[in-house]
């Protein structure tokens, strides 16, 4: 579905659900489109119509259909460049080996709630950079360009001053987010980025993964970022009761309530593990021996 939020300004809500995302139709004298992920509904964006095409990040979901867009220039944050090189960073599975202690390979029936990676042999095009703080003028709209790093390092959000109007990408706003599992990424930076649009204060918001439109969306952010709070405290509880490693916290479900795929208990660990690396930095946990942690 195709919804107007401004004269130019449309947003695309995907119906293909999970491994597909919402992107943004700005139709202006030039046209520009935010992500490729909507699916059924990208036609109605006419991809090889389109100047310019944007991606918040690297992942699978909002990188998808880049190859429907044949004269565009495809922007990214500059790190998103390098991460989108990579099929593992693409389909959020980087780290698998060392976190599951097995290959991905023979995983397949458990694993088909990510598409199987090895059966992409995409390259995925980049044509130029976008970089916080910078204006996209295509004609008579105008958005800014916000790297709010956490979910990954590159991600970014954009802001439309005339709709007062924030694209947020995934800081998504789902039940069962935020992720931040990307290798070696500290939660605080995800804190961070949310702080940041709640301080731009806009007056709606629509993210990648949501089909509706969130105005006033100041309680929602907030409540949002406090969630990771909250998986920190729960981890910090357990770590006071005895020392654990990842595997032991993993089996409490800390994070995700179930595991019902084997990507989720990758993603539990790969978030827990980006925990414990901010529980050591801020001296609230301490790795007591190789893996194995205990609250300070
Ligand atoms: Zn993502």
């Amino acid at each position: 579905m195709l919804l107007q939020m401004g004269e130019k300004l449309h947003i695309v809500f995907n119906e293909d659900g999970y491994t597909y995302g919402n992107c943004v139709l700005i139709d202006d004298d030039i046209r520009v489109v935010i992500d490729s992920g909507a699916g059924r509904e990208l036609a109605k964006v006419q991809p090889e119509n389109v100047d310019i095409l944007i991606n918040t990040h690297h992942h699978y979901d909002h990188v998808r259909d880049n190859k429907l867009f044949t004269r565009a220039q495809v922007l990214l944050h500059p790190v998103e460049c390098i991460s989108i090189k990579s099929i593992e960073k693409v389909m959020a599975i980087e780290g698998w080996k060392e976190l599951m202690h097995e290959d991905l390979y023979g995983q397949e029936p458990q694993t088909k709630a990510v598409e199987d990676p090895y059966s992409i042999n995409e390259e995925w095009r980049v044509d130029g950079e976008i970089n916080d703080g910078q204006v996209i003028d295509c004609g008579s709209t105008k958005f800014v360009v916000l790297h709010t790093p956490g979910h990954s390092k590159g991600h970014c959000a954009f802001y439309f001053p005339d709709e007062d109007l924030a694209f947020l990408g995934d800081i998504c706003l789902t039940k069962v987010g935020p992720w931040y599992g990307e290798a070696h990424t500290d939660p605080g930076e995800l804190i961070a980025s949310i702080d940041r649009i709640i301080e731009l204060n806009p007056a709606a918001v629509v993210t990648s993964h949501v089909n509706r439109v969130f105005t006033n969306p100041r309680p929602a952010l907030s409540e949002y970022r406090d969630r990771i709070l909250k998986r920190e405290q729960r981890i910090l509880k357990q770590l006071r009761e005895s020392p654990q490693t990842i595997d032991q916290l993993a089996a409490k479900r800390l994070i995700y309530r179930e595991h019902p795929y084997l990507p989720v208990l990758f993603w539990e660990k790969s978030m827990l593990r980006n925990h414990l690396e901010r529980l050591v930095k801020l001296g609230l946990a301490e790795e007591v021996e190789e893996g194995v942690f205990k609250a300070v």
